[in-house]
């Protein structure tokens, strides 16, 4: 996609930019990443998404036609990633492997998609003097945290699976580039993000093995698991407003909601949306999904109320809407 138009917008924040913003989107082409594009699209930026398709799709971002500039490119391809660079105000780094469960089988995915595939980032962005990033980090960086719900001063860090490490050792490279290179950054500490254009997670799985047998529902772990919710769009708008509202050297924030939810609850709203009757859910055991997943996190949102934002569903309401949505988009029998 070639890039056609330019839109002069005024602008909230401090970035060194006259008119409109050029903003780099990594993984723009993925579930998250694709409706921050709409949103940026949306308030008259530049876009441009720099994506290797592996699990991004050309559909979620067709739409914006020409108006935006698609560079299909690898991460670790280090030449590419400085050929996307010049002349960018701000870089959403967003592509990342998603799935946190293969790293129990392949050792050096996250090493590599997570903080090779930053480290490349951050050089390309020293190299061509671009001096604003926003990281999509996670709550997983803060392990089994003792204290919740837990607030972005939490501390020590100590992430158990390597996609949390690989989101840790992102962050610090980060604020390292800030120290040294006098770049500015938001991290921003994720919650599960549910919603539309979703492609893997918890409710996507549900919904597929429930579209493969509506007899019954397997559940990983006991159902006790129980986490922070945030809808996509939601997402998309606080990562979008924060960056507009605040200004520090690093900016550092958690985005989700104010309460939890647990995979039983969300089992058996699934199970309510998809209008199947007497479907039996069985639950594999243990307290936990997977070697490596954290069984309860909760995270505390404050920061992100504190700066003005107000979320449109909370935890349990972004999982229904996602469930419907999902349905939808998945098709049932
Ligand atoms: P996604 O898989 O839909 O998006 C990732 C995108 O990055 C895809 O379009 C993929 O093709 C692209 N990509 C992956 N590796 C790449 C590479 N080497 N070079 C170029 N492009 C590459 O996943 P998502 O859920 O939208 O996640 C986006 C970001 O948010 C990721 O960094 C993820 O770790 C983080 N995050 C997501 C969640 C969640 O609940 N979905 C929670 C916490 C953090």
């Amino acid at each position: 996609m070639k890039l056609i138009s330019r839109i002069n917008v005024g602008l909230k924040n401090n970035f060194h930019v006259a008119q409109s913003m050029k903003v780099l989107v990594t993984g723009g082409a993925g579930f998250i990443g694709s409706h921050l594009v709409d949103l940026l699209v949306e308030r008259g930026d530049e876009v441009t998404i720099f994506d290797n398709m592996s699990s991004g799709r050309a559909e979620f971002f067709a739409h914006h036609g020409e108006n935006i500039q698609f560079v299909e490119g690898d991460l670790l391809d280090l030449a590419a990633v400085k050929a996307a660079m010049p002349g960018t105000d701000l870089v959403f780094h967003l592509a990342a492997n998603p799935d946190i469960r293969l790293g129990t089988r392949v050792t050096d995915t996250d090493l590599k998609q997570g903080t090779i595939a930053t480290y490349n980032v951050l050089e390309s962005m020293r190299c061509a003097d671009v001096k604003n990033i926003a990281f999509a980090s996670s709550s997983v960086v803060y392990g089994e945290a003792s204290e919740m719900p837990t607030p972005e001063t939490y501390g020590p860090l100590f992430p158990i699976s390597l996609y949390g490490a690989s989101k840790l050792g992102s962050e610090a490279l980060i604020t390292s580039w800030v120290g040294t290179f006098g770049l500015k950054a938001w991290l921003f500490r994720f919650a599960n993000i549910v919603g539309a254009r979703g492609t893997h997670g918890v409710i996507f799985d549900f919904i597929h093995k429930l579209k493969a047998d509506p007899t019954r529902l397997e559940v990983l772990g006991n159902g006790r698991q129980e986490k922070s919710y945030m809808e996509v769009i939601d997402c998309a708008r606080a990562m979008v407003h924060l960056t507009e509202s605040t200004n520090d050297q690093v900016n550092c924030f958690n985005l989700g909601t104010h309460d939890t939810c647990s995979v039983r609850r969300i089992a058996e709203i699934v199970v309510e949306e998809t209008g199947f009757e007497n479907v039996s859910i069985e639950y594999t055991g243990g307290d936990r999904g997977w070697a490596g997943d954290v069984p309860k996190t909760m995270l505390d949102p404050s920061a992100l109320f504190d700066q003005g934002f107000t979320p449109n569903y909370d935890s349990e309401g972004a999982i229904r809407h996602t469930a419907s949505t999902l349905i939808q988009e998945i098709g049932l029998p």
